[in-house]
């Protein structure tokens, strides 16, 4: 097998319009379990850590965050917790110390399942990919999956970064597993507050063949919430059964659906009582400043 170590990103990108079945390498926590399963067998991997710009992240002019497809975990949960912190609470699940020193943010999405999707659909992340055929395509994370276990990009192409606006009120994550650490989610659920547009986002994971947002629960919060007032019990809780409506779940190993279904509701209804628990004590420190 050929181990391939570009430093520049044009040349990673000519390796793999040249070189069709290689395989992008980051921090290599998906592929190596599966090169030592022995379930890929790959004639070349890319070696992407020397291309040290994936691991970089800016401000654009914008405000927006550009955030490189190789920055690991354990950066983003440091570096950028404040931003992004329902990215950042999704990123403290991962695995365990050693796979968010090294696991990324890049591989989550080329891995095609994993706790990051929600969060980044929830914020209504961008993400910029590239093949040096057809230049930088701009993908929005909700068109990223647009089938199961299948990602939009294309055979030559790379995850270069990832787009998203640093958060503009509260953000929750939340996971249900079989236990607190190093486990993959049996589903996961994602919301973003946005309070000075009086709108909500919603991501949910492992609920679906895809990610998926909970639309007609972002429209209930959107028509039903008094951002100046108290959280209506009653609310909530609708809000957590059209978030499980919006899955379509399926039996396996890790949960049945209906249980799936249940735990959605739940945990929707928990992480905007928490959000909304921010929401007032910000408002509660705006009156206090004015
Ligand atoms: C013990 C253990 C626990 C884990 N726990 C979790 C968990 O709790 N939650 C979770 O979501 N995941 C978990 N994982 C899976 C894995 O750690 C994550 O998916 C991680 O984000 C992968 O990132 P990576 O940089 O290591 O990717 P890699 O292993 O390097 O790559 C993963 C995939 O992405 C592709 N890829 C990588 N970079 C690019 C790029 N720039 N462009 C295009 N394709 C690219 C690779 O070809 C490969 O298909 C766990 C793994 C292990 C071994």
């Amino acid at each position: 097998m050929d181990f391939l170590r570009p430093e520049a990103w044009e040349d990673a990108l000519a390796i793999m319009a040249e070189r069709p079945g290689v395989v992008p390498i980051q921090g290599g926590t998906s592929v190596m379990v599966g090169l030592n399963f022995d379930l890929n067998r790959p004639t070349a991997l890319l070696d992407l850590n020397p291309v040290t710009e994936l691991a970089r992240w800016e401000q654009l002019a914008d405000g927006t965050l550009r955030v490189g497809a190789g920055v690991p975990y354990a950066r983003l949960i440091s570096e950028l917790g404040d931003r992004l912190p329902g990215l950042a609470q999704a990123a403290r699940t991962v695995g365990s110390r050693q796979i968010r020193n090294r696991g990324t943010v890049g591989g989550n999405l080329g891995a095609t399942t994993g706790d990051t999707h929600a969060p980044l659909l929830a914020a209504g992340a961008v993400i910029e990919v590239e093949s040096s055929a057809r230049g930088v395509r701009m993908i929005p994370a909700a068109e990223f999956y647009p089938s199961a276990q299948r990602s939009a990009l294309a055979p030559d192409e790379l995850i270069r970064a990832f787009h998203v606006s640093p958060a503009s009120g509260p953000q929750y994550f939340s996971k249900i597993g079989t236990r607190n650490a190093m486990v993959a989610a049996i589903c996961s659920f994602s919301i973003v507050l946005y309070p000075e547009e009086r709108r909500v986002g919603t991501g949910l994971g492992s609920a679906a063949p895809t990610p998926r947002r909970a639309l007609a629960a972002e429209d209930f919060l959107a028509a039903e919430l008094d951002w100046d007032g108290e959280l209506d019990n009653a609310v909530a809780r609708r809000f957590g059964d059209l978030v499980s409506e919006a899955a379509n779940p399926v039996d396996d190993v890790r949960g049945t659906a209906d249980y799936r279904n249940h735990a959605l509701a739940v945990i929707a209804r928990r992480a905007l009582t928490w959000a909304w628990q921010d929401h007032s004590i910000n408002r509660r420190s705006a009156w206090t400043c004015v």
